[in-house]
């Protein structure tokens, strides 16, 4: 079988591989990838080191047409890397293919960004001063990835970081590292300078730990655990790095009596149960007046015994495999801490097989949870959802917000009094009315606050905020 290696300094290389396996089918090798080396680690920072002075001063439109390219085979491709997404991460074929149309929006839009680069000229305080605002890249960057988006994260965080003249140093999750290398196989042919983005495929802790070690990155954006995201901005504090951390969510629902009770289903079902849960937007508590109570439970029950579970591919499959082995223990046991901790199970919770061997559990859903219990505090990050029942909106918008994270909050209501008063004090960095939790625009900011977020917003164009460094420049007139 064919190595897909890691590319440093423009040169394919790697004989070390991993099996990348299917969810779907545990039988099925998608392909074999290369995990490198603290050594290869250390050599693609020192290339993007080297590459960066020329690619920093290099012309707008070159990064433009660059972009563009990439963003253009993206799209040219979009049913054969889907494929290849469903197949190392287990969501459905519609949803890769939707994620990987994301991906080649992105490329366009910071393509675009490229030729809108523009500083700010004001007058001085003092007379015959004139005084320049610009941004300028920041360096070599650092861009760690979690495997629950294989193609979009990548590309919210190689797109920028190319556009405002940075060089990369490009780490992936080792469970999908087949959409990482052919991004960056598209970019190394479609113009990019060597040395400006580098593929370092392998473990977190010895390429990640590497470049955390690192005293020549400028900056690290990291999306992934809560727990390695600490390690990252301790490590940046010593190194005085730059970061941008997105980390968990346990984002809120909110279901009030005067919903719109279809419209409060399907947002809840998407939001907690599409790609299979395994989204940081995605809503695990779902906060429920009791006027509406018993007929949402009943009517998300039906909606979920419509929902099949099955391999990814399938024509007809709503929720594909949990990604891995280790995931799924997760899952399951977290079903046994709900169960125990006094949680109802009103459906699922049960291991399901299939014609080919994956990772496939039916959709849960607990009722009577309590904000307090793990299974309301803490990130799962399978199909598992629970509803907790309120008294009214107030007890509600307090549940939502009595979290350690804030991503997304939602609200479903016909209340424009309720939406607004939501809106305005939901303590997440994204609120959603009517709509999922989850599913999100690429030309507006991304990201949270409290234990989901640290440093600047991703995406559009407040992504300049961290991937660029501002100066002030005076001039005698
Ligand atoms: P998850 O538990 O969801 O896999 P992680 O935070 O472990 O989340 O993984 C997110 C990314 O961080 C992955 O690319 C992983 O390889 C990387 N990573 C894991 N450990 C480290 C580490 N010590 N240093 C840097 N990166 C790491």
């Amino acid at each position: 079988m064919t190595i897909y290696q890691n590319l440093i300094a423009g040169e394919w290389t790697g004989a070390e591989a991993v099996e990348n396996i299917n969810p779907s089918d545990t039988k099925e090798v998608v392909g074999l990838y290369a995990s490198g080396s603290a050594a290869d680690t250390r050599n693609a920072i020192a290339a993007a080191k080297a590459a960066f002075p020329a690619w920093s001063r290099s012309g707008i439109w070159e990064r433009h047409v660059i972009l563009k390219k990439a963003g253009d085979e993206i799209m040219a491709r979009k049913d054969e890397l889907g494929a290849l997404l469903a197949r190392e991460e287990g969501k459905t074929l519609p949803e890769a293919i939707g994620e990987t149309i994301r991906a080649s929006q992105i490329f366009e839009f910071f393509a675009g960004e490229a030729l809108r680069l523009a500083g700010e000229v004001v007058p001085s305080v003092r007379p015959n001063i004139g005084v320049e605002i610009t941004r300028e890249p920041l360096g070599v960057i650092g861009i760690i990835t979690p495997w629950n988006f294989p193609i979009a994260i990548p590309a919210w965080k190689i797109a920028p970081a190319l556009c405002y003249g940075n060089t990369i140093v490009f780490k992936p999750a080792e469970l999908v590292p087949g959409c990482s290398w052919a991004i960056v196989d598209i970019f190394n042919r479609a113009g990019l300078p060597k040395g400006v983005l580098n593929l370092v495929m392998g473990k977190g802790s010895i390429v990640g730990q590497t470049m955390l070690d690192s005293p020549d990155l400028a900056g690290i954006t990291f999306t992934g655990s809560v727990g390695t995201g600490k390690r990252v901005a301790v490590s940046s504090i010593e190194h005085n790095r730059k970061i941008q951390l997105e980390m968990g969510g346990k984002n809120p629902m909110v279901v009030l009596d005067d919903a719109d009770l279809s419209v409060a289903v399907e947002a809840a079902a998407n939001s907690a149960f599409f790609s299979t849960g395994q989204r940081c937007t995605a809503s695990s508590r779902l906060i429920v007046t009791e006027g509406i109570h018993d007929r949402f439970v009943a009517a998300m029950t039906e909606k979920l015994k419509t929902l099949n579970v099955d391999h990814a591919l399938k024509t007809g499959t709503h929720i594909g495999p949990v990604v891995d082995e280790r995931q799924l223990k997760t899952d399951t046991d977290y079903i046994e801490i709900g169960k125990k901790e006094g949680a109802k199970l009103a459906f699922g919770g049960e291991l399901i097989s299939r014609d080919t061997p994956g990772f496939y559990l039916q959709p849960t859903l607990f009722t009577e949870a309590t904000n307090q219990m793990r299974i309301s505090r803490e990130e799962i990050f399978g199909p598992v959802a629970s509803v907790i029942r309120v008294k009214d909106y107030e007890e509600a918008l307090a549940v939502a917000n009595d979290t350690p994270f804030g991503l997304s909050s939602g609200i479903a209501t016909t209340s424009l009094k309720h939406a607004t008063h939501f809106k305005r004090n939901a303590e997440a960095g994204m609120v959603m009315v009517n709509l999922p939790t989850a599913g999100v625009d690429f030309h507006v900011p991304f990201g949270g606050r409290k234990g989901s977020s640290y440093g600047s917003r991703e995406q559009g164009k407040y992504a300049a905020e961290f991937f660029t460094t501002v100066k002030t420049a005076y001039t005698l007139a």
